[in-house]
């Protein structure tokens, strides 16, 4: 039996089709862009993971309808309120093991640039998360030399705090450990200065202004949440919005009819 919300799903797949293969979504843009955040990319089953085959076929459909840039363009962009006229930023957080064993490959195969923000000990690690024990999977997460070897490879590494905390719920004490400590390993380990920053779980509720100051003392140029997802010329760096992607897109046009409404809803 198909449910209401498998038919809306449907529904949303069909009219994206029609709204890319006619080219009539560029009208939609308006000057905006959209940053997507991705997490796991394995055949798991979760509401956080893409399966490599939707991860191709989303990569695909990025780079033949948008621009993807690196995030340092975009925010650029962003600053300087100049038009983001469709253009996309890819991300991924936590730093799962799969990001440099299987999306880098797919990146590079379609030369898509991408911000991995990483909760820093988790790397190295077997820390299983409480997602993934509900879901049954057991967490996997990059080595430093995976780390350093997307950077080389060009891809942009960003903070993620060092154990994942609510930054809306942690005091200024924890909350300064985890920016600062994550800044600082950041930088010992990559010899890099990496200055963008996503905070954990990323809804509203999920960052007070305290520890926002926190972020922005510990020198990192931009935060970015992980709900919403399009990003306007002239907005604020430390409150950018990303585009969570969910297993649930039942294709990338799925997903890319999700982006035009919510690029409508702006
Ligand atoms: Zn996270």
């Amino acid at each position: 039996m198909v449910d209401n919300s498998s038919i809306r799903h449907i529904h949303k797949d069909i009219i994206g089709r029609a709204l890319f293969y006619s080219s009539i979504y560029r009208r939609f843009l308006n000057e905006n862009g959209f940053v997507l955040a991705y997490h796991s990319i394995s055949e798991e089953d979760s509401n956080l993971t893409c399966t490599p085959s939707d991860f191709r076929h989303q990569c695909k459909f990025l780079a033949k309808y948008f621009d993807v840039v690196d995030i340092r363009e975009l925010l650029d962009l962003i600053e300087t309120n100049s038009s983001l006229d469709g253009k996309a930023a890819i991300t991924f957080d936590d730093g799962y093991k799969d990001n440099s064993d299987l999306a880098a490959d797919i990146l590079v195969n379609h030369n898509l640039p991408a911000t991995f923000f990483v909760a820093t000990k988790f790397i190295e690690s077997d820390h299983q998360t409480w997602w993934d024990k509900r879901d049954g999977i057991a967490s996997q997460w990059m080595t430093w030399d995976d780390v350093r070897a997307l950077s080389n490879a060009g891809f942009t590494i960003g903070g993620h705090t060092q154990n994942h905390v609510d930054l809306g719920a942690v005091n200024a004490d924890v909350a300064k450990t985890e920016i600062n400590g994550c800044r600082d390993d950041l930088r010992r380990e990559l010899e890099l200065n990496c200055d963008v920053f996503a905070f954990p779980y990323g809804a509203q509720n999920n960052i007070c202004d305290t520890n926002l100051d926190i972020v922005k003392r510990a020198g990192f140029a931009s935060c970015f949440s992980c709900h919403g997802g399009i990003v306007r010329p002239g907005d604020s760096v430390f409150e950018l919005a990303r585009f969570p992607i969910s297993s649930w897109h039942l294709s990338e046009y799925h997903l890319g009819a999700q982006l035009l409404r919510d690029l409508i809803a702006r």
